[in-house]
């Protein structure tokens, strides 16, 4: 299959940092693309450098007082700020914050044009993937929500059919709300169920408004899920959607949170689902979409052992059309280890530890595969 993916990245994406004690920290973006490079899989051929968005493509979704107050976000009353999502404990302001998030934004609208002007067939932006930011609002680590402005900008400057797939552990709501009554932007968010996790929304009945009712989907899955029902729901689920929309290009976020090592998140997943999501996303592009596939990161906070290896597997799969396999480079450990509080992981395969018994396993099996059947009749039925 393909072979002229893009990777887009410059140590810009390392402004975007809270601070110290922050769970969202953007060295997982380089520590991806040095275990690439440790690998053989990465070279400065491969590499583009992000743009910084304009404020007018950040005000394709954006309100403009909502980029004001980000520019302006140190000299903000604590009032202020909050009525913009900002100086919360989520979000707290950080500096630079205009200029950090626009890099994030600029590195997915350049994937998305090295795309659509043919430059390259497939196109990788770790530095993106921030779903949960809200039209005049900050979110959940998020403040520019770089999925939703560059859809808005692919509808408006390349007029496609967009697929939008999230597999982050919490549900991609802010891309959902942008595309709601849209009905040329379809949107799957396959996430922990919303009762105990943020943001809380995301329920297999949120189906659409108006002109776009029928093109939203998602599946909230159980707690604990394990590889299996996990992988059963997003491909079965997947392969319908792909089939009921029939779009012209597949944006993926690619939150690595769904593993059984995640601290924000109770999903149970291993390095086996990683290794599947972007397969099946690199399958159906070509099958739909002559390819045209844009992948972003997203969250993913055990950033050591296994966001490395989950986001390097998506260049992988561009690259060669599967994951790696065997050993880890001895190089990249070496570097890191003096930094990581934790042992870096041998193999890029998951050992015995990331494998732990859970009790309720057919129970959660069950559940899933009944929203799963509510689902798939969604896509069946409207047409
Ligand atoms: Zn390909
Ligand atoms: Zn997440």
């Amino acid at each position: 299959m393909s072979s002229n993916p893009g990777f887009v990245f410059s140590d810009d994406f390392l402004i975007y940092h809270f601070n110290e004690e922050h769970p969202f920290n953007q060295k997982r973006v380089l520590l991806a693309k040095e275990l690439l490079e440790a690998s053989a899989m990465l070279y400065a051929q491969d590499i583009i450098p992000p743009r910084m968005a304009t404020e007018e493509e950040i005000g394709l979704f954006h309100d403009r007082a909502y980029i004001n107050a980000v520019k302006q976000a140190d000299s903000l009353s604590e009032d202020e700020a909050y009525e913009y999502g900002l100086g919360t404990e989520d979000t707290p302001i950080f500096p630079n914050m205009h200029e950090a998030s626009s890099f994030a934004v600029g590195g997915t609208l350049t994937a998305v044009d090295e795309v659509l002007t043919g430059r390259r067939d497939h196109a990788l932006n770790l530095g993106g993937g921030l779903h949960h930011a809200l039209q005049r609002k900050a979110a959940g680590f998020c403040i520019y929500n770089d999925c939703a402005i560059a859809i808005k900008y692919i509808r408006e400057k390349y007029n496609l059919k967009v697929l939008y797939v999230d597999t982050d552990a919490h549900h991609g709501d802010g891309v959902q709300w942008a595309f709601y009554d849209d009905p040329n932007v379809c949107t799957f968010s396959i996430h922990e169920t919303g009762r105990y996790l943020f943001p809380g929304s995301g329920n297999v009945s949120e189906r659409g408004i108006k002109q776009g009712h029928g093109y939203s989907f998602n599946l909230p899955i159980d707690a604990f899920t394990q590889d299996e029902s996990y992988l059963h729901s997003y491909e079965t689920a997947f392969r319908e959607i792909a089939k009921f929309f029939n779009p012209d290009i597949i944006i993926t976020q690619n939150g690595a949170d769904a593993h059984c090592f995640d601290p924000l998140t109770h999903l149970c997943g291993t390095m086996e689902i990683f290794n599947r999501i972007p397969q099946l996303a690199h399958e159906l592009a070509h099958q739909y979409c002559n390819g045209k596939w844009i992948a972003t990161g997203g969250g993913g906070y055990d950033m050591w052992r296994v966001v490395p290896r989950s986001w390097a597997q998506i260049w992988n799969v561009m690259k060669q059309d599967s994951p790696a396999k065997g050993i880890i480079p001895a190089e990249w450990r070496a570097k890191w280890q003096r930094e990581a509080p934790i042992d870096l992981p041998k193999f890029w395969h998951d050992t015995d530890e990331a494998f732990p018994e859970i009790p309720r396993k057919k129970d959660i099996t069950e559940k899933n595969n009944s929203l799963l059947e509510n689902l798939l009749k969604y896509a069946k039925t409207i047409k």
